[in-house]
């Protein structure tokens, strides 16, 4: 569809005609939406895979399907409407003052023959929105805020689980940023079936939104610096939760959820930090970190 398609033995008419379908098709018009027709790659500010893919996401999978944003990579179900997982790279450089853009929004970016979650599918149904990547991870300006509002960041989560012990562990991960370090993350979702304030339910929008049995997170931390996949060693923190997603699990704080990098590919059968040497993941994927300074 670009203008550099067009073939020089065309007649001009045939060139006109492609030159304003192509304008038209690129949104140059007022008025006109462009709708992408498929997952459209943006390129990323950051390499939030660094680590690696840890499913293999890809696009030909709508099971796990690769959606690339400049802000994290998602790999997303298209049968549980939510994502496997979302990844992504926090510095101090994805920080500022953005305000809460709260704008949820249907992803734009899947392709249009599928389901894509609405805002009002999480109505009075007792589970919040809640984000994999943290809003407050992505405050340096109002555009990348509000990529986090995209509802393929979101799964339902129970209120609870969101507002205190989920939340305490996002702010942990932004003290341990403000305190000369930067993390890879990788948060995602397992089993089916949690427990909100109206009780328990296994689906939200008919069966097409999963309610996730918990969410797990994984957090590598390595003081600030370049050359970051090399510089993981045995020594490395890495910080593993797999927590109920009910208003219960609450009670506790994350470090009652602690666990291992293996257990969690036990339980998802994904290959994490798959980037970083064999021998460095056996040690740190067997390791349960739950110390804080
Ligand atoms: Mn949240
Ligand atoms: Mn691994």
């Amino acid at each position: 569809m670009s203008v550099k398609s067009i073939s020089v033995r065309r007649p001009l008419p045939t060139i006109v005609f492609s030159v304003v379908l192509s304008l038209l098709l690129s949104g140059c018009f007022r008025g006109s939406t462009p709708k992408p027709s498929a997952n459209s790659t943006q390129p990323t500010r950051d390499d939030h895979l660094a680590l690696g893919n840890p499913s293999g996401a890809s696009l030909s999978d709508p099971e796990n399907y690769l959606l690339t944003k400049s802000t994290y990579v998602v790999s997303y179900s298209r049968q549980r409407g939510i994502a496997n997982w979302v990844s992504w790279h926090l510095s101090t450089a994805w920080k500022g003052d953005a305000r809460r853009a709260n704008d949820f929004q249907p992803d734009p970016t899947l392709p249009p023959d599928w389901f894509a979650v609405k805002t009002s599918n999480y109505t009075n149904t007792g589970f919040d929105r809640g984000h994999l990547c943290p809003s407050d991870d992505r405050d340096g300006s109002a555009a990348d805020n509000t990529a986090t509002f995209l509802l393929t960041n979101i799964v339902p989560q129970a209120p609870r689980h969101n507002r205190e012990v989920w939340k305490n562990l996002e702010d942990y991960e932004r003290e341990l940023i403000n305190g000369g370090n930067e993390a890879y993350v990788i948060a995602g979702t397992y089993g089916t079936g949690g427990t909100g304030s109206n009780g328990y339910a296994t689906t939200l929008a008919n069966g097409r939104l999963t309610v996730p049995a918990s969410l797990w997170k994984i957090i590598v931390v390595l003081p600030t610096g370049s050359n970051d996949v090399s510089r993981i060693t045995n020594t490395t923190r890495v910080i593993a939760v797999n927590i109920p997603n009910t208003q219960a699990a609450a009670d506790k704080n994350w470090q009652a959820y602690v666990t291992s990098v293996d257990e969690l590919e036990r339980l998802t059968g994904y290959d994490f930090l798959s980037t970083v040497s064999g021998s460095v993941q056996r040690q740190i994927e067997a390791r349960i970190d739950g110390q804080v300074n």
